[in-house]
């Protein structure tokens, strides 16, 4: 992810806009200014760039209006109509200018070349036209490209905004079914198809219509007769031929589109899992698998291929054998005085142009094809409504003390197999509660249900006595914290990944909340401090030290409410102390539900419940559940007698 200037806001991060030469940014190099010999040079430079407004990009859970339209081309190209109604009258002018050359070829011929009536003006006259419009269209052409590339690059830069505030809307559940490779997918293959079908796929479909539309009356107007025999002949066989290669490409593209989407998941999930790949020695399994993956995608391709090769010179093939009629049928017309030879010159010419816009056309419809179906999963992709969505009439959540109930609470993820059924709990303001019991039991589902990653399937979740559904997402998640179980760092600095929770936070406010996790050792030694870049998902720090920056990424945030996924991945013994004293002041005091895979963690909690089986089956203190003799007193005693450290998952 690129920071750009996006989320942190922080200072020199330059705010969404260029940077400009009198900057001097707290990140990165030290700044000494620009040589003042360069600065000519600089100034010119920023001054030929485009202003890019910071843009007030309001976000809202429910999509806005003009959001949740049906997605289509027209009414993404609408959107920027000026430029699309310059395009399309280049594209018309383009069509007629190159159309004018064969009838100015057979207007020449018939009054300008006959024999004894020759006329030198008329020649050339109809070559100074001819050299005109060809000038004409070349300069239409360049400029229609500029046109509709413009505004191939503004309707796709719409378009990657839409999808991506759309994933930004959509819950948990739909990221853990679908595939991260298929997602990107839809970003990159899909929306490149796009972007060529607007930039060229279009505009020559347009052209090469017009110009057939343009022939076709140029041919008729010149003989009916032999513009008839044309027709007649040429346009039933084309016809059969289009539909047979309609019906079988889209099989091709079909089998293409689903293969390709199953190479880039292929690949995203080796290169995420690489670590996983080279520890158990499947190199070799991973490239077989892909190589069947990638040989899918082959298989498709050449199929498509291969139709291609059957429609492409089938076509040429047609176009050489009507020429050849028509300069029999024509050539006898003439003998007989009912065509001139301007007028037989101009049906070739034409007839041998009526086939390149086919030829072309062919060409083209790959890409149509292709912008077609990345438009039908673009459009399903939008229309997916996040499961955990908001109520319209949701509220905003006013400033809570922290009371969470749990109101008799089932859950599946699938509906029909029950991961929790009929829970009852209650947590206090200010209260800590240790969520304990036998991996897969249930815990991180309570948690999830307790943030609104997922709305159970019967029952409430109440905070202060009110149904998490009612109010607004963003006024909830912004009183409550998460710790996941694997902190997830954005590359960027230290200090920006701290601030993700709270981007208005100050350095001094930074400065506290790493005290109070006790990272500042690790801080110091860090080459740039706060201000050292870490690498994505923070791969350069050990897990430890991710676990007490996102801790301190919740302490800065501020919530009233914290739920914590506790590391499985052993520490060694002073991570743990410095990790729990951080957990004591984290937990001052705050509502806090804490996945305690440590029974030193569920200790300094002040009520412990064991998760087991759907439900939840002790609740106590430590000491209270000690005495009660149950499945926590059992699990404690397997935890003194290994040692006492770690033995409590
Ligand atoms: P652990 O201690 O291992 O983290 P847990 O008690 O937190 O376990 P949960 O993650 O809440 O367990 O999972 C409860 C059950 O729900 C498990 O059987 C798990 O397989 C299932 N489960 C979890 N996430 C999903 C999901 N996204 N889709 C379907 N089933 C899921």
């Amino acid at each position: 992810m690129a920071w750009g200037g996006g989320w942190g806001g922080g200072p020199g991060m330059g705010g969404g806009g260029h940077g400009h030469p009198g900057a001097t940014g707290t990140t990165g190099l030290p700044f000494g200014g620009i040589p003042q010999e360069l600065m000519d040079g600089v100034r010119r430079i920023v001054s030929a760039e485009p202003t890019h407004e910071p843009k007030d990009l309001p976000f809202t859970q429910l999509p806005s209006a003009d959001e949740a339209r049906r997605l289509t081309l027209v009414r993404m190209v609408r959107s920027h109509s000026s430029l699309f109604v310059l395009a399309t009258i280049l594209v018309t002018a383009i069509a007629a200018a190159s159309q004018a050359g064969p009838a100015l070829v057979g207007y020449a011929i018939d009054h300008g070349m006959r024999p004894g009536h020759g006329s030198l003006r008329t020649v050339a006259i109809c070559a100074a036209l001819y050299l005109g419009t060809a000038g004409g269209a070349v300069l239409f052409q360049r400029w229609q490209a500029s046109v509709t590339g413009r505004l191939a690059s503004r309707v796709m830069y719409d378009l990657r905004v839409r999808v991506f505030t759309h994933f930004q809307r959509l819950s948990l559940s739909f990221f853990t079914d679908e595939k991260a490779g298929v997602l990107m997918s839809r970003m990159t293959s899909d929306i490149e198809n796009l972007q060529q079908l607007l930039q060229d796929g279009l505009s020559q479909f347009a052209i090469q219509g017009l110009t057939m539309v343009i022939i076709t009356i140029a041919l008729f107007s010149t003989n009916v007769t032999l513009a008839l025999w044309t027709v007649l002949l040429v346009v039933p066989v084309l016809f059969v031929l289009t539909v047979w290669f309609h019906l079988n490409s889209e099989k091709g593209y079909l089998r293409a589109r689903d293969a390709i989407a199953d190479v880039l998941s292929d690949l995203s999930e080796s290169l995420y899992g690489i670590r996983v790949v080279t520890a158990n020695n499947r190199q070799r399994h991973n490239i077989v698998h892909h190589r069947n993956v990638v040989g899918a995608y082959r298989n498709a391709n050449m199929y498509t291929g291969e139709i291609m090769s059957v429609y492409g010179p089938s076509t040429i093939g047609i176009g050489i054998l009507s020429q050849a009629l028509l300069l029999g049928l024509g050539g006898h017309m003439v003998l007989r005085g009912e065509l001139s030879l301007g007028g037989l010159t101009l049906f070739i010419l034409y007839l041998n142009r009526f086939f390149q816009p086919i030829q072309l056309l062919v060409q083209q419809y790959n890409l149509l094809q292709q912008g077609r179906s990345s438009i039908t999963r673009l459009r399903e992709l939008l229309e997916t409504r996040p499961d955990v969505d908001e109520s319209p009439t949701a509220t905003t959540l006013p400033p809570i003390t922290g009371r969470l109930t749990f109101d008799d609470v089932s859950f599946g993820y699938d509906p029909e197999r029950l991961v929790l059924a009929h829970v009852s709990l209650d947590i206090a303001p200010g209260e800590s509660v240790a969520f304990v019991g036998p991996t897969g039991a249930g815990k991180s589902t309570l948690a999830k249900l307790a943030t609104r990653f997922y709305d159970p399937t019967a029952g409430r979740v109440l905070v202060d006595g009110i149904d998490l559904r009612d109010v607004t997402l963003h006024s909830l998640r912004s009183q409550l914290g998460v710790v996941p179980q694997e902190p997830f760092l954005f590359s960027g600095t230290v200090r920006q990944n701290l601030r993700f929770g709270r981007p208005a936070a100050t350095d001094a406010e930074v400065d506290e909340a790493v005290d109070v996790v006790g990272l500042r050792e690790l801080i110091d030694r860090l080459p740039e401090g706060l201000d050292t870049v870490v690498h994505e998902r923070g791969q350069t720090l050990s897990a430890g030290e991710r676990q007490l920056l996102a801790l301190a990424r919740a302490f800065l945030a501020r919530p009233r409410v914290l739920v914590l996924d506790e590391a499985t991945s052993s520490l060694d013994l002073r991570s743990e102390t410095v990790i729990e004293r951080a957990l004591d002041r984290m937990l001052e005091g705050r509502t806090a539900i804490l996945i305690a895979h440590r029974l030193t963690t569920a200790q300094r909690a002040d009520r412990i419940v064991v998760v087991d089986q759907g439900g939840v089956t002790e609740v106590g203190s430590h000491h209270e559940l000690v005495a009660a003799g149950g499945a926590y007193a059992a699990m404690y005693r397997a935890w003194i007698e290994s040692g006492g450290r770690d033995a409590g998952r």
